[in-house]
């Protein structure tokens, strides 16, 4: 009997499934080569760490902490450190291939990586987050650098973390490296415009997608008469829910990890933030009803933003869905099977390495800055950002219509091909 070559080690997480079932369809699709797909299957490099934490009370905890490189054919790895009880290695791992595939698809010089810690933060004071950031960013230290490994913000850390990572690099190395992460605070490098980049670049493929849409014919839609619903209504749902609603779409129903809000007369978008800023929930927002997520994704409605985390939409709520774009915000919201059941239903699925590559071209371009010593205005940066997307998008789209395929396969297609041109430029070492 043949020898099987995997353990497994890498596939255990329902997201590292779809994430190579997507690849094996994309392959099948586009008839790519075997060996370049074999090799996409599985992560360059992992790190398990253990970080113990002092906690307030004088008590030690010990946290599984994680970074994972699964390409750096482009460039340095890329990726965010996410913060999360359900954190493990194999979805550490599958975010890491999403990495690759997003900043491959919309041209960035940068692989793709992705760290993080098995916790809820919000049982963590402020002097314990910044300990367990501080011991983590030294035991991986190994890995991470401006030309290696660049970590930035995901769920459940923000500038502040990146703050801290950068100050623990630097402490070590002796001199400030502000190229290590990126989505860092204006202050210490950061670019104008990176906080709000994903949800922006969230909004920018759903007009695009509009605009498809009635070139083809299929639909006559206008933003401004359209409806949606946004499913997280954190760093990513609540700038996407708030571009919607600046540009006349009605944004009827908003919800986080513990339900939403529905107002069928449309939401007053930036009221609910300013209300979210101050009561850190949504619950009891007056002049709306509670709804629950489930309950949100069963809407009619013209948009469906999920933006929270992976694996909302599966076979067992599909069925439910009524919105005809969506646009993921997450990464992975949608399970395999539900995409192309919702495809076959005649949705248009922006995918989640187009919809939400916002974040990281925008990290991309805070680095370009940082070398350069020389930033740019907002207005600037949110341009490049829509002349980025605006590419990327008609790439795929392009190669939607070449293949006769969702978007979904067309931007994993996009993006295979040109690294699977880099990885045979290179060549196989040794
Ligand atoms: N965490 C974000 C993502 O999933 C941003 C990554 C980055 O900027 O490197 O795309």
């Amino acid at each position: 009997m043949a020898h099987d070559l995997r353990s497994g080690l890498w596939s255990t997480s329902p997201l590292y499934q779809n994430a190579v079932m997507d690849l094996d369809f994309a392959g099948k699709t586009a008839g790519m080569s075997p060996n370049v797909l074999e090799r996409l299957k599985t992560p360059k490099k992992a790190m398990c760490v253990s970080v113990p934490v002092r906690m307030d009370d004088g008590s030690v905890k010990v946290f599984e902490g994680y970074r994972v490189q699964h390409s750096t054919t482009l460039g340095p790895g890329k990726g965010g450190i996410r913060f999360h009880p359900e954190v493990n290695l194999s979805e550490v791992s599958a975010l890491a291939m999403l990495m690759t595939m997003k900043c491959s698809l919309v041209g960035l010089p940068l692989g793709g990586a992705k760290g993080g810690i098995r916790l809820d933060p919000s049982q963590l004071s402020r002097a314990e987050q910044q300990a367990l950031t501080r011991r983590y960013t030294m035991e991986i230290i190994s890995m991470i650098g401006p030309e290696q490994d660049v970590p930035a913000p995901d769920i459940g850390t923000d500038g502040q973390h990146m703050a801290w990572m950068m100050d623990t690099y630097s402490m070590a190395k002796g001199h400030a490296v502000p190229g290590v992460v990126t989505g860092k605070p204006i202050e210490i490098g950061g670019s104008l415009g990176r906080p709000e980049s994903t949800g922006r670049g969230v909004v920018y493929v759903i007009e695009h997608a509009i605009d498809l849409l009635k070139r083809r014919g299929t639909a006559q839609y206008d933003l401004k008469k359209m409806t949606a619903t946004v499913n997280g209504f954190g760093k990513v749902g609540a700038v996407a829910a708030n571009e919607l609603f600046i540009r006349g779409c009605k944004v009827v129903a908003v919800s986080d990890f513990y339900g939403g809000i529905y107002n069928k007369a449309g939401l007053n978008i930036p009221d609910v933030i300013n209300y979210m800023n101050k009561n850190r929930t949504l619950k009891g927002y007056p002049n709306a009803e509670a709804i629950s997520n489930e309950q949100l994704f069963a809407l009619e409605v013209d948009i469906l933003v999920p933006a929270a985390i992976d694996g909302v939409i599966t076979k067992d709520n599909m069925k439910n869905i009524r919105a005809k774009i969506i646009s993921e915000g997450a990464n992975g919201p949608i399970t395999s099977e539900a995409q192309h059941y919702l495809e076959s239903q005649g949705v248009t699925i922006i995918p989640d390495i187009l919809a939400n590559a916002g974040g990281v071209i925008v990290s991309y371009f805070e680095w370009v800055q940082g070398l350069q010593q020389f930033f740019w205005s907002e207005k600037e940066v949110n341009e490049k950002l829509a002349e980025v997307m605006a590419r990327a998008f008609n790439r795929t789209a392009e190669t939607s219509d070449r293949y006769k395929c969702g978007m979904k396969t067309a931007a994993l297609i996009t993006s295979v091909e040109r690294l699977s041109q880099a990885m045979l430029l290179r060549g196989l070492f040794p």
